[in-house]
């Protein structure tokens, strides 16, 4: 998608600090962090929010989970995090491209519902 932010950090014409990358997925850091760790788990193929998801996506649904699992088990020392998903503008998204906020590092923040 040609406007996108995301898609834009994925082809590389948009720098970002990349933590993390498989096949369909990359993990970047959030550029305005709301936790000591803040990070974006996006995968590589454009959907708008979870509500477009189909059948095929099913394997990169399950590897955003598998992606948090990483983070924390081998990135993180196998530190405790918080996942929060925005879908739709009401409920906070402003970036339309489909990602999972992966929080983690303690503070109130993370009983916060406001991502
Ligand atoms: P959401 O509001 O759920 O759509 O989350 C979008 C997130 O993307 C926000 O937390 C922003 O801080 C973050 N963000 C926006 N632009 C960038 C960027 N260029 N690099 C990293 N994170 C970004
Ligand atoms: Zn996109």
């Amino acid at each position: 998608m040609q406007d996108c932010i995301f898609c834009k950090i994925i082809s590389g014409t948009i720098a970002a600090k990349k933590i993390h990358e498989t096949e369909d997925i990359i993990v970047v850091a959030d550029i305005a962090p709301k936790a000591p760790i803040h990070y974006l788990i996006i995968p590589k193929k454009h959907i708008q929010d979870i509500r477009f998801c189909n059948q095929d996506d099913q394997k990169m649904l399950g590897n955003i989970l598998l992606a948090a699992q990483y983070l924390a088990l081998n990135m993180l020392n196998g530190s405790e995090f918080k996942l929060v998903s925005n879908n739709g503008k009401s409920v906070g998204q402003s970036v339309f491209h489909i990602h999972i906020h992966f929080l983690s590092g303690g503070g109130n923040y993370l009983t916060n519902a406001a991502i």
